[in-house]
């Protein structure tokens, strides 16, 4: 993708599709992965690209979630790993969390596609982020072996880690599903999802929903939680700053 002029208007849009073509054919992902990442991008083409202030917001408020958790874990899907795996890993090590992957349609080939990049991801994070390369290395990769359940969720996707998922008392979920964002929330957990979609049902039940592209509010996100300043609003209102979000996307056809 060398051959995108750094001027083009859909540079970052292009580099995505790349990558996702690239998971695709290393068998990373679910056929309906593809589908899911258009859908995506039709809201982010709504969003004009570019992270609202709705989105500032919700970033801020999950990274004080996630940084007054007693113990958070960071939950990743094939798009997940392939748009932002590297970027995670390092937001995990500032937290000192595990990663668990966690795919909708597992298969032991695709569970092992996706943790061995991760291992992979885990070695460029290092070289990206050497300040805190000691903390980058310590991060555990979960998934290879779940011995639990998420309640009430049919299917192998309620696999789940004891270590992890299951006992973590905030989640956060890149491009989570409905349902698993339903079975999350009836557990008492705090679930902080990243949806482009601010009206899927996956947006509208989690607790802080931030509605951005994940790749672009991923790095806004490691900041805040490498300054560590965050405050939780406790007065957080997650339908609020949803219409706030569907407001700012009316306003770009103002
Ligand atoms: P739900 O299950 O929550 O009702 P859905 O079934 O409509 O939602 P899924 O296919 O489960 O959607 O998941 C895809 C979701 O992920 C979509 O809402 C889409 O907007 C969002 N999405 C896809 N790619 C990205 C991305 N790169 N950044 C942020 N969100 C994304
Ligand atoms: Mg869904």
């Amino acid at each position: 993708m060398g051959d995108i002029p750094e001027s083009h208007p859909r540079r970052d849009s292009l580099l995505s599709r790349q990558k996702m073509v690239e998971a695709a054919s290393k068998g990373m992902l679910a056929d309906s992965a593809l589908i899911a990442h258009g859908r995506g991008e039709a809201f982010d083409y709504l969003l004009g690209e570019k992270t609202c202030s709705a989105a500032r917001l919700a970033i801020s408020e999950t990274a004080a979630r996630l940084q007054a958790a007693e113990k958070c874990v960071i939950s990743v899907n094939g798009n997940t790993v392939a748009l932002a795996g590297t970027q995670l890993i390092a937001c995990a090590a500032v937290l000192n969390c595990p990663i668990e992957v966690n795919i909708y349609y597992r298969t032991p080939e695709r569970m092992e596609i996706l943790l061995s990049t991760l291992e992979k991801q885990q070695q460029q994070a290092i070289a990206l982020y050497p300040k805190i390369k000691e903390k980058i290395s310590r991060v555990n990769l979960l998934g290879g072996n779940p011995d639990s359940r998420i309640p009430n969720l049919e299917g192998p996707r309620a696999n789940c880690h004891s270590d992890g998922i299951l006992s973590a008392d905030t989640i956060l979920v890149p491009l989570e599903d409905g349902d698993r964002c339903e079975a999350l929330i009836a557990m008492g957990k705090t679930v902080c999802v990243i949806d482009l979609n601010p009206l899927s049902r996956t947006a509208q039940m989690a607790s802080v929903t931030i509605v951005d592209e994940l790749s672009r509010c991923v790095q806004i996100l490691f900041e805040l939680l490498e300054k560590g300043t965050e405050q939780i609003d406790i007065n957080w209102d997650n339908k609020k700053n949803l219409d706030q979000a569907i407001q700012e996307i009316l306003q770009n056809f103002n």
